[in-house]
């Protein structure tokens, strides 16, 4: 989508440093962390959010949540949350399908 930031991030339109990237994913860190470790991983195709992605590609649905699980992993000391606001109400407020990790423990 033309006008979607997170497109724009995984396509280099806008230039950013990626944590991690896949096939399907990138990771990089979110603009304003609210935790010591707060990542968001996106696909790289535009999906709305997590539940258009997991009813639209089965494939890149694996990918974002192994890509982000690692890099939570290599992140942190193993405690984390991985998150995917889903909807206005739920607090979503970029439409291009995000998860959110974040962590109280780095690893360093
Ligand atoms: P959500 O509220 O779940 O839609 O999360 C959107 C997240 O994207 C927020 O935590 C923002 O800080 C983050 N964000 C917005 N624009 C950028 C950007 N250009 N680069 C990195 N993170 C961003
Ligand atoms: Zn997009």
């Amino acid at each position: 989508m033309s006008d979607c930031v997170f497109c724009k991030i995984a396509n280099g339109e806008i230039a950013t440093t990626f944590v991690a990237e896949s096939e399907h994913s990138v990771a990089f860190k979110d603009i304003n962390p609210a935790q010591p470790v707060h990542v968001l991983v996106v696909p790289k195709q535009h999906y709305a959010d997590i539940a258009e992605l997991t009813a639209s590609n089965d494939a890149a649905l694996l990918d974002l949540i192994k890509l982000g699980t690692n890099v939570a992993e290599s992140l942190s000391t193993g405690s984390f949350r991985f998150q995917f606001n889903t909807g206005a109400e739920a607090g979503q407020t970029v439409f291009h399908a995000h998860g959110h990790i974040t962590s109280r423990t780095p690893r360093n």
